[in-house]
Parts: C-alpha cells; structure tokens; sequence
C-alpha cells in the first residue's frame, strides 16, 4: 500500500483507540524504511539501503520481531501494525515472523498497491469524520 493509505489508516485507528496519532503516524511510516524507493526511504537513503540489502523488503520491518521492541511506546508499536495489517492483505504479503522466510497474506491479499489505495484512504477518512 501507498504511504498516504498507511497513514490515513493508522490515524483512524488512533482517532478510534484515543492513542497518539504523531505516534501512530511514525509508527506507520516507519516499516517501508526497508524500501529505498519509498518516501521514508528516501529520506533515510543510506540505511534505507543497507536494511534492504540485508533483509529485504518486507521482510525485518514487517515482522513481529520488529514491532514488538517498539511497543514500549504503544503508540509507535500499534502504527507498525497497522501498517503490517495493511501489507498483509496484499498479494506480496509480509513475512510476518521474520526470519522465516514464510510470507503471510491476509483475505487472499485482495489489496493491490496503487489501486485500492484511494478507496481505501476514503474509508479511513469517512470513518473519522463519523467518529
Ligand atoms: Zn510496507
């Protein structure tokens, strides 16, 4: 999924939960450092570089084993996840218990980047506006 989709759909969740959404938002662009080409990595080239290299994209970063140290902030922690469960109904998936090798995909991974992002963003934000 797109950048803006992971973080319309991480401050949903936080308008839901009342977690902090600056947090969430982090913590929501934070998995896709694992990408050079994306947004947060680019920012980040350098290290955005050497994470692919040694653990690819959506490998490490998509992984419980990585969001469960960040859940010392529960915000940061639950905006990974939100991003993983976004990435997860993909049909890439997640490898979601990294260091298997297994990739996971949720509901068939129906989801495809770049289509389903703008409908998915407008459900997000409906959401919020009816919260
Ligand atoms: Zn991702």
């Amino acid at each position: 999924m797109l950048l803006y989709t992971h973080l319309l759909f991480s401050l949903m969740i936080a308008v839901i939960t009342k977690l902090d959404p600056l947090m969430m938002i982090i913590g929501a662009a934070l998995p896709d450092i694992d990408n050079p080409d994306s947004i947060i990595g680019q920012l980040f080239k350098k290290l955005s570089e050497k994470i692919y290299e040694n653990y690819n994209h959506r490998g490490l970063t998509h992984s419980i084993i990585f969001a469960l140290p960040l859940m010392v902030i529960p915000s940061l922690g639950i905006g990974v996840l939100t991003h993983v469960l976004l990435d997860l109904m993909t049909k890439s998936g997640v490898q979601l218990l990294y260091p298997s090798k297994t990739r996971y995909v949720l509901f068939g991974g129906t989801l495809i980047t770049g289509t389903h992002d703008m409908i998915a963003s407008i459900a997000c934000i409906m959401v919020m506006i009816l919260c």
